[in-house]
This record gives structure tokens, sequence and C-alpha cells, in this order.
């Protein structure tokens, strides 16, 4: 729960002068849980007590976007839970792991003054007391774009999102659209698990200059940073001049584009079908693909992606 007041008392002197004052007292009571037993009993407590469980899984260093998925949440009527667990299974690069950055004091911090009311905080331990062997089939969903660049990815956020699912046991879980193949992925391992868990995506939340909020973006070095909206500039100018181009047209001339100045290098970039993922080779009748990209500044990994609207 959290308690503001807003305090403003006017004193006017002479008719010309106003004193303005605000008062903010925040009364939190957000609380964090480090092992899964101590947080099964709360969670066990707020169903007794007729709560709905909205979930947001997280791997911290906390931003906008991630307090988007919060307040939505909230807003859905939901006790709402963050984790925040850096999966070492989902890294298929083990320097992408170690840089990965962490805060947790902040996370908790930014999650106490964005209206959370428990965060979940577990190290491997909790999370992998043995080690998690499971195989999950996905088909083309895991094998595409982030599934071909990234081998085991996939598998990797399928094991840590059912065990969390498994410790928080949620009504609702909350993903943001940013990380588009993951959420169909999840969407895939909700069904193939029969999990009872409704999944939501959430719009991308964007920096003003365009680039796509990320954990990451805190590793860019000034000069990639600078130059790292023009991917999002990019692909919003090729949503705008699709029609005249075909795909393949329009696929050379984002990656040209974005590459023009030698200092961001692509991946990948393609137009998908939004639901089964699969590469389009023509334009499709309704609104059902997506072009997703995946660009190197330097060392540090981007993703985004974009509608392409018929
Ligand atoms: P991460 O901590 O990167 O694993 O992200 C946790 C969740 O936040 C995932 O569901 C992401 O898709 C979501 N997320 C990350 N960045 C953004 C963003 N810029 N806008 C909306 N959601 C995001």
């Amino acid at each position: 729960m959290t308690l503001k007041i807003y305090f403003y008392p006017k004193v006017f002197g002479c008719g010309v002068q106003e004193y303005f004052f605000t008062l903010r007292f925040f009364f939190t009571a957000m609380e964090v849980f480090y092992t899964v037993q101590s947080l099964t009993k709360k969670i066990k407590q707020l169903k007794q007590e007729g709560f709905k469980i909205g979930f947001v899984p997280t791997m911290g260093a906390l931003h906008q976007g991630h307090v988007s998925l919060v307040y939505l949440s909230q807003k859905e009527g939901n006790k709402t839970i963050v984790s925040i667990f850096v999966n070492p299974t989902q890294f298929n690069d083990k320097k992408d792991l170690a840089r990965y950055p962490r805060n947790l004091e902040k996370d908790i911090e930014i999650l106490k003054n964005n209206e959370c009311d428990l965060v979940f905080a577990p190290d491997e331990k909790e999370i992998y007391p043995e080690p998690d062997n499971r195989i999950f089939e996905f088909g083309t969903l895991a094998s595409v774009m982030e599934g071909k660049f990234r081998p085991g990815h996939f598998n990797g956020v399928a094991q840590v999102v059912s065990r969390l699912f498994d410790i928080v046991k949620p009504d609702t879980a909350y993903f943001g659209n940013k990380d588009f193949q993951q959420l169909a992925i999840v969407r895939e391992m909700v069904r193939i698990t029969n999990s009872p868990v409704k999944i939501t995506g959430c719009p991308i939340v964007r920096e003003a200059d365009g680039l796509a909020m990320s954990s990451r973006n805190a590793l860019l070095e000034t000069n990639y940073r600078k130059e790292a909206p023009f991917i999002y500039q990019t692909l919003k100018k090729a949503t705008l001049e699709h029609k005249e181009k075909n795909i393949s047209e329009i696929k050379k001339w984002v990656i040209e584009t974005i590459e023009a100045n030698g200092i961001l290098k692509v991946e990948y970039f393609d137009i998908v079908d939004k639901n089964s993922l699969i590469s389009l080779q023509t334009w499709p009748e309704k609104d059902t693909c997506i072009g997703c990209i995946a660009v190197f500044a330097g060392k540090i990994r981007l993703i985004d992606n974009i509608d392409f609207e018929s």
C-alpha cells in the first residue's frame, strides 16, 4: 500500500507573493522476499484473502519499460509482484551474463516508488535447487531470429518463466512487446503446459529519441548511445514507405541504412508473420506482420521491433 499526502499551503503577502510548498510523505509497505518458502506463504495468504496476483518477471536494472508493466498490473486491480533474477540458463554468451547490469538496491527503490506490492529477489539456488534439464519443443518459434542467433536462449527463458509461475502462481503475467519473440514463446509454453496463467503483452516504452528502453542501454558507450536511436528511426521510416517497395527491398534498405555510417552492425532484420514468426516474402493482406531487428552497438546487442500495417 502506498499512501501519498500532498500538502500545498499558500501564503499571500501584499497580494503578490505566493509561497508554494509541497510535502510528500510516502508510507510504503512493499515487501521484499528472498526465498521461495517465505514468498509461497505470502502468496497463499493473499489468495485466501481473495486477491488476484499480477506478475512481472524481470532481470532487474529496472527502467520505465518495466515500470509500465507494474502500472498495468496495478490498473487491472492485482496485488503486483515483480521478480528480479538474472537467469543464467538463458544466456548463451557468458560474457553477456557477466556484464549484465545489477543493482538490487536501486531496483527496490524504484519499485517502492512505483506502486509495487511485492518483490521476489531470489538467488540461483532458490530458482534451481537442482539443474533444470527440461527441453521445450517450440518448433519455428524458437529457431528463427533470436533463436537462430542465441541458441538455447528460449529454452532457458521457458525454464525460468515456468519455474517462476510455479512459485508465484499468478493470475496474470505481464510481458513487454519489446521482446516480441519471447512473448510468443511464453504464450506457447503456457499453451503446451496447460498453464492457467493469462499472458498480457504490453507496449514498448521508448526514450524521447525513440530508442527502446533496455537494461543494456546503460552499457552503451557515448558514441554508440548517440547512434542507437537511428535503429528505431529507420524502422519507423520503413513502415511509412513500405507500400512502394517489396519485402526484400525493404529488408535490404533497413540493413543498409542502419549500417551506412559504419557504427552499428545489424545481426538480422526480418519481417515475419506475427503468430507463426515465419519470414514473409510478400506483404500480407491483413495487419499480421512485424519487423524484428537485432543490432550490435559495439559489444552491446540491442533488439527492437515494429508493426507493418497493411
Ligand atoms: P528484462 O528485465 O529485460 O528481462 O525485461 C523484463 C520484462 O520487461 C520483459 O517482459 C520485457 O519485454 C519488458 N520490457 C523490457 N524493456 C521494455 C520496454 N522498453 N518497454 C516495455 N517492456 C519492456
